[in-house]
């Protein structure tokens, strides 16, 4: 695997291969690896002649009081599971290749619809943020398709928009949420739990997975049913529920009671650490 940290660089090596016809794969993530990574590395190694995968913690997605400075940074550890998922290039810059006018960087403005709800309600800025740092990572490495996690429902909504609105080449790809064995989704935030708030953690996805049986069986009180798996939650220790929401999953709006798609979106915390996960269903 080959490591660039600079913009210019990474562009020879990919015009090379475009040269040749070859197909690229992206997989942008901000490092700390686990095997939800790996999935999407996985994804563009089945789809495409090359894999680009990229670690870079960026700034601009971070509020002044989140985790920008502690985010977990294990870039050795990172390589060596990227090289055994056969990775052809890394992309591993600074901050200050990615940002040359920190004070006044250009940034992308996604539509207000889906991004000052949920996630953007809580993290102002968040998703101009990502899909600032997105566009470029996309202007450098111009793959044919780029791979997200489900994990990030409304991220991937986000950068779905700005793809679709600046009809940018790229064709998304939506890969499932990896979980633990006890049904957790796999974060980089996961870590920062304790040992009782990691035995607690995994009933957010069962909280979840019983809005999603009741909506299969015909259920369509969509309050009542956020309204019980959030009081099931503060009871079974988390100290807060940012939100459980049942919503259309193209516009993240309420759900309608005569859609047969649904999205159910949660954050809950647990300590000062966000869970965030959801499940995506058809029903009958
Ligand atoms: P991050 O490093 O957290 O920015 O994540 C990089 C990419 O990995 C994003 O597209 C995430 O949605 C995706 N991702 C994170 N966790 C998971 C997971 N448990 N399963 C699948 N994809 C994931």
């Amino acid at each position: 695997m080959q490591i660039f940290e600079q913009i210019a660089a990474l562009r020879t090596q990919i015009g090379d291969w475009k040269a040749q016809g070859l197909s690229i794969g992206f997989v942008p993530t901000m490092g700390n690896l686990h095997d939800g990574h790996l999935s999407l590395v996985k994804m563009a190694r089945e789809r495409c002649d090359k894999v680009v995968a990229s670690i870079f913690v960026n700034p601009l997605q971070f509020g002044p009081n989140e985790d920008f400075e502690r985010y977990p940074r294990t870039f050795e550890d990172d390589c060596l599971k990227l090289q055994l998922a056969s990775t052809d290039a890394l992309f591993y810059p600074t901050v200050a290749e990615m940002y040359p006018h920190p004070q006044t960087q250009t940034r992308v403005v996604v539509a207000d619809d889906i991004t000052v709800v949920f996630e953007g309600a809580t993290r102002p800025g968040h998703f101009d943020g990502v899909a600032t740092v997105v566009s470029k990572l996309f202007n450098i490495v111009q793959p044919d398709i780029a791979i997200f996690g489900q994990k990030d429902f409304q991220q991937f909504a986000v950068i779905e928009r700005m793809v679709e609105d600046l009809a940018m080449p790229i064709t998304l790809i939506r890969a499932p949420i990896a979980r633990d064995v006890d049904g957790l989704a796999l974060s980089s935030r996961n870590q920062y739990l304790d040992a009782k708030q990691r035995q607690i953690a995994p009933k957010l996805y069962v909280a979840l997975h019983d809005i999603a049986q009741a909506l299969s069986s015909g259920n369509r009180n969509f309050s009542d049913l956020e309204k019980a798996a959030t009081e099931q939650l503060l009871r079974e220790g988390f100290n807060q529920v940012d939100y459980i929401r049942v919503v259309d999953p193209q516009t993240l709006a309420p759900a309608s009671v005569d859609q047969r798609e649904f999205a159910i979106l949660a954050v809950a915390r647990l300590g000062s650490t966000r869970l965030l996960d959801n499940i995506l269903i058809t029903a009958a």
